[in-house]
């Protein structure tokens, strides 16, 4: 395709068609919506951006991504510190944290066992999570991982580790669909599984 702007415009094109959901159309549609309110949008989201590169760190106990370490939600004493619930990523975290479906404590793996794509269980944060489940104050380990065959593979994986911990494991119930990623669905149907879960 023919550029129909400079080469500083055509960098930002370029840059915002990588984030997830913007194809190159909307990425131009993007780009153009920044320009015509650079005041109003585009400073602003610059300095947020600058202001979140320099401040954005990984919470050296859940995992989690913050401006602070450890993070506001293992920091916050209103949360009950009995139960740890574990998901894959930053991204399914967020979204029990947006159901109101935990009031404990998360850790956040970074991914799920796949062998095919060759992730192993040294490439995600399983060794931190069995230290923390052997913890005299944790009683339960949730797993909240998604409802595929990778994410399930992590599930069995983690709960045979997990034996020798004094925790009940359990695991979402129903409403998670088969193959389902936690981040795509509702709240309520989110909050509903983590109610109904089930002793693994
Ligand atoms: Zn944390």
């Amino acid at each position: 395709m023919a550029s129909v702007a400079g080469p500083e415009i055509e960098r930002l094109i370029q840059l915002l068609a990588r984030l997830p959901g913007l194809g190159p159309r909307s990425a131009r549609r993007a780009a153009l919506h920044l320009i015509k309110k650079r005041e109003a949008l585009m400073a602003p989201l610059a300095a947020a951006m600058q202001v979140a590169i320099s401040k954005i760190q990984v919470c050296k106990t859940c995992g989690n991504i913050d401006s602070q370490n450890p993070c506001t939600v293992c920091t916050d004493a209103r949360r009950d510190p009995s139960i740890i619930t574990v998901v894959a990523d930053v991204s399914d975290l967020w979204a029990l944290e947006r159901a109101h479906a935990v009031n404990g404590l998360y850790h956040v793996l970074g991914g799920t066992l796949s062998p095919l794509d060759g992730v192993g269980p040294q490439d995600l944060a399983i060794d931190s999570l069995v230290s923390r489940a052997h913890q005299p104050q944790v009683t339960e380990v949730i797993l909240a991982l998604n409802a595929t065959v990778d994410g399930q593979t992590t599930a069995h994986y983690i709960t045979d580790l997990l034996q020798d911990a004094d925790v009940k494991v359990t695991r979402l119930a129903h409403g998670v669909p088969v193959g389902g990623e936690l981040d795509y669905l509702d709240e309520g149907t989110l909050a509903a599984a983590m109610r109904q879960r089930t002793l693994f």
